[in-house]
């Protein structure tokens, strides 16, 4: 949908569409509820945590295509929560209804060698990147990124899964073994200061809303705690929504998209893009007059965008694994929001909840 394309409105009653059914699904689907709005989950598995608090749940797989129709002609508007889902899946939903983002702005984000291309035809700054196709590219693209380099595949990469530190030392022939004939990039190793993502919602006349800037700590290459604000000067903060709301406009976008950065100096150079609400955004569900599931929702429903300013400073720390059976002490500390996702089994490094712990801004 363009800007100038009619809106479509959903009023309160009306039925929102989730495809995924996880802690984001959840998310979204408990802000949906508090506008008055219904949900109804599309996911593979049985007792996800989105349908335990959603209003119809179809269990369905994601290439079913007659399941996929069936559960458009059930809702009004469709989006999704997680980016590895089909195109094929959003494709056949948008000959029903509505999907926002669409299916041009998650092809982007999928593949990381179109959307780093994308990046920079925009005019934005992302680490030197190469195409890997065999043995002969990855030497020159690592003779170009001075010896050392991180290699990615294109797809389906998350939680640093299916990523690669090259050095001097590396044995390339075994490592392009274990990448198996996966498309790949090199990207030169960033130092970086930071990591932050930058959240922004557009709407569908085009309107948006920035969040403050948010600094990430990972662990194993998992998100560990966000911090709002960021620790970055003023001028940081304002070419961050310039570069958010200069790409969700190129992307036609709408909803809310993360923007991965690394800080460099005074520079923001993008690491990679989700074309939805993010972990890192937690906290603006406590700590921003509009959080970040609430705003995909206007913004998809056809709302005005809520108001994003920050009214406290936050912290959220992810509780990965057994890290959950704290909830009890946890749910005792003052100014700090405890959210659970309702998952049977506590795996290791599943993400199970987080908290978020507020204070007064500076
Ligand atoms: P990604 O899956 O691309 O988000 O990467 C996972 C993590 O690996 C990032 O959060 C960074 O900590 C690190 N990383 C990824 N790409 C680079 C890079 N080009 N230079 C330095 N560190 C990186």
């Amino acid at each position: 949908m363009t800007a100038d394309a009619p809106q479509s409105i959903l009023a309160p009653n009306g039925t929102v569409g989730i495809v995924g059914g996880g802690q984001l699904g959840r998310m979204l689907a408990l802000a949906a509820a508090e506008l008055g709005l219904k949900t109804h989950i599309y996911c593979p598995e049985a007792d996800c945590p989105a349908a335990q608090v959603a209003t119809a749940f179809t269990q369905a797989p994601y290439d079913d295509m007659a399941a996929l129709t069936a559960f458009a002609t059930q809702v009004d508007v469709v989006t999704y929560e997680f980016e590895n889902i089909p195109v094929t899946t959003v494709a056949q939903l948008a000959q029903h209804k509505n999907v926002f983002p669409s299916a041009a702005a998650l092809e982007v984000a999928q593949d990381r060698l179109v959307e780093k291309s994308f990046m920079r035809a925009q005019g934005l700054d992302v680490a030197a990147f190469f195409d890997i196709t065999d043995l002969d590219s990855l030497t020159t693209a690592l003779a170009e990124t001075g010896g050392t380099g991180i290699l990615k595949t294109r797809r389906f990469g998350y939680d640093g899964k299916g990523q690669w530190r090259l050095d001097a030392e590396s044995d390339l022939a075994a490592v392009l073994q274990e990448l198996n004939g996966q498309p790949a990039i090199l990207e030169k190793l960033v130092p970086f200061e930071r990591e932050v993502s930058i959240l922004v919602a557009r709407a569908q006349d085009g309107t948006t809303a920035a969040y403050d800037v948010i600094e990430n700590v990972h662990r194993h290459h998992i998100l560990h705690s966000s911090t709002l604000p960021a620790a970055l000067p003023a001028d940081a903060h304002k070419q961050a929504t310039q570069i958010a709301e200069k790409l969700a406009a190129a992307l036609d976008y709408v909803g809310v998209l993360a923007i991965e950065c690394f800080v460099v100096g005074d520079a923001l150079l993008i690491n990679e893009i989700a074309p939805r609400v993010h972990n890192s955004g937690h906290l603006t569900q406590d700590a921003c007059h509009c959080g970040q599931f609430e705003q995909h929702i206007r913004a998809i429903a056809g709302w005005p965008l809520g108001d994003a300013r920050a009214h406290s400073n936050a912290v959220m720390t992810n509780l990965l694994g057994d890290e959950i059976e704290q909830w009890h002490g946890l749910a005792a500390q003052p100014a700090t929001y405890i959210h659970l996702y309702g998952k049977a089994e506590a795996r290791d490094g599943r993400k199970m909840g987080h908290v978020t712990q507020l204070m007064p801004k500076a």
